[in-house]
């Protein structure tokens, strides 16, 4: 057993530091529609932050350091990989001026108050879902270190519910992409908010670890206990962190990263996701934690620390003006760049009076997590993670081979796959995966590869692939009206732990589409036009 007593040590919180001379690839998803989907009058979640937050992305000149793309939209059969089929032909089907039609659906699929149908809400999703897919496809493919893509997140999407202004779960998407070349994959949630539906997704394999810091009690969604820690074959491998209102970037490193250290260490993931929520920062209109852009940062800095292929996603956030100087600065570190204090001047320059500065900064609120508390939470998860020390095996199956022409696939239809696990062909036509996955070398012989996955559960490897598409220039949007934010309620859920009943969700329907060869193979760099160089060089000028 642990020492029970002083495992957590309160670390002073330390001004962030990057090395400039680390070069890393990053691959940037934007699509610059998505700020023009609004969830309605009143309700706090804006997709617009992701546009502010964009808007100081260029404006900082970021985009001559990374690759900047628009992902082609997830299309259905890509959504239902994991959602169902009924449940994405509605999101896909429903609009504000049919809802009538669909009132039964909307009580089904948990569509309305926080969740409501707005115009363009299935683009939306397939905005959210293609850039994670994406991401996630151009990481496998050895093609960025680092995919980020602000439009993503949305952990709170279940199978077939909508849920906490959550419909397309994204990061499972992404996720079960990952999981076509990768063994183990972390998924890091920062979010104030419990990642249920990413922890639900995966609570019964081992192939995915999910960890999620967030305020717990009288809290949506309302799970996300201490005790919570996976069922059968995923038993240890959902870590949950459930804190109290305040906490501060100090009390935050000192069991963020004790906590994501044990996991590397011992699980030993080949990817990792990061899901960047920025309603844990201070003054967020849901939230009630009390970091600033600092601490905040210092999660991604950590993570990237590691040097992991990694995806940092967005997610919550409901205080615009921080959540975009947070992504934008954090983006600034995934770039190792520290960015400057002063805002340079942008679309939505008028958003960040009176200072002016890329700063959010803690307040004087109580910090409820004391010491001792953190204490308690960090031996009991180090004991739990003690069973993940050695990281488990895969059998991997094979991976579609992109550049052969796999010939007639007819049959592979959704159908097919279902019911008779594809043809023989396409399956006899799949490669085998890379040797290094195998942990030969780990020094625990006499455990590794104990934890070989039966047949059903490891379909997930024949997940579709992601088609990628070509780097893409999108111009700085035009600046629109923004109603000021009403005030508006957190939504109610009832307290309850991850139910019995949340089966798996991780078998998803093979591709009955060949892999497909991205066309811009060779391309790289960042591919803004000459005029909107330009644009953004007057931008600074004029400053
Ligand atoms: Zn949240």
């Amino acid at each position: 057993m642990l020492e029970r007593n002083k495992m957590y040590v309160q670390l002073p919180f330390e001004e962030l530091k990057v090395d400039p001379n680390q070069k890393k690839r990053i691959a940037y998803f934007y699509d610059a529609d998505v700020g023009n989907y609004a969830y309605g009058a009143g309700h706090p979640m804006k997709p617009h932050r992701i546009r502010m937050a964009h808007s100081l992305i260029m404006n900082y000149g970021l985009y001559k350091k990374m690759e900047i793309y628009r992902a082609k939209p997830a299309t259905k059969q890509e959504m239902c990989q994991f959602h169902t089929d009924e449940y994405i032909d509605f999101l896909s089907r429903v609009n504000p001026d049919n809802l009538d039609m669909f009132a039964k659906e909307q009580i089904k699929f948990n569509v309305g108050d926080d969740c409501p149908v707005f115009d363009g809400l299935f683009e939306y999703c397939g905005i959210s879902g293609g850039g994670s897919m994406e991401g996630a496809a151009r990481l496998n493919r050895g093609k960025c270190d680092i995919a980020i893509n602000y439009a993503g997140g949305l952990h709170h999407a279940k199978k077939s519910e909508a849920s906490g202004f959550c419909y397309l779960n994204d990061i499972v998407l992404g996720i079960i992409e990952l999981l076509r070349y990768h063994p183990r994959v972390l998924y890091i949630d920062i979010d104030v908010h419990h990642g249920d539906g990413v922890e639900e997704a995966f609570y019964t394999t081992d192939r995915v670890m999910t960890c999620s810091f967030h305020k717990y009690g009288e809290f949506f969604p309302g799970t996300g206990e201490l005790r919570d820690i996976g069922v059968g074959k995923g038993k240890y491998y959902s870590v949950n962190v459930p804190l109290r209102d305040g906490i501060d970037d100090s009390s935050y490193k000192s069991i963020f990263e004790p906590v994501i250290s044990k996991i590397v260490e011992w699980y030993q993931p080949s990817a990792i996701v990061l899901q960047c929520g920025g309603d844990s920062l201070s003054g967020d209109r849901l939230g009630c934690f009390n970091l600033s852009m600092a601490g905040h940062a210092n999660c991604v800095n950590f993570v990237k620390s590691f040097n992991i292929p990694m995806m940092v996603v967005g997610g919550g956030g409901y205080t615009m003006r921080n959540v975009a100087r947070t992504w934008a600065y954090e983006s600034g570190i995934l770039n190792n760049v520290i960015l400057p204090g002063e805002l340079p001047y942008n679309e939505y320059y008028e958003y960040y009076g009176p200072d002016y500065k890329l700063d959010v900064r803690p307040s004087n609120m109580y910090n409820s997590n004391s010491p001792e508390f953190l204490n308690k939470i960090l031996t009991n998860i180090i004991s739990n993670l003690e069973n993940t020390k050695h990281a488990p095996s895969v059998q991997m199956n094979p991976v579609p081979n992109d550049a052969e022409d796999l010939g007639d696939v007819e049959e592979d239809t959704a159908e097919a796959m279902d019911t008779k696990g594809g043809s023989e062909f396409a399956r006899d036509e799949q490669t085998q995966p890379l040797t290094e996955f195998y942990d030969d070398d780990n020094k625990d012989d006499g455990e590794k590869n104990i934890s070989v996955h039966d047949k059903h559960s490891m379909d997930i490897d024949n997940a579709p692939h992601k088609q990628e598409s070509a780097p893409t220039a999108e111009p700085p949007s035009q600046p629109e009206q923004h109603n000021a934010a009403a005030p508006s309620q957190q939504p109610q859920h009832s307290s309850a732990t991850v139910p019995e009943t949340s089966k798996p969700t991780i078998v998803p329907e093979p591709s009955s589409q060949p892999p497909h060869t991205p066309q811009n193979e060779s391309s790289s760099g960042v591919t803004l036009t000459e005029e909107e160089m330009k644009e953004i060089d007057e931008l600074n000028k004029s400053q």
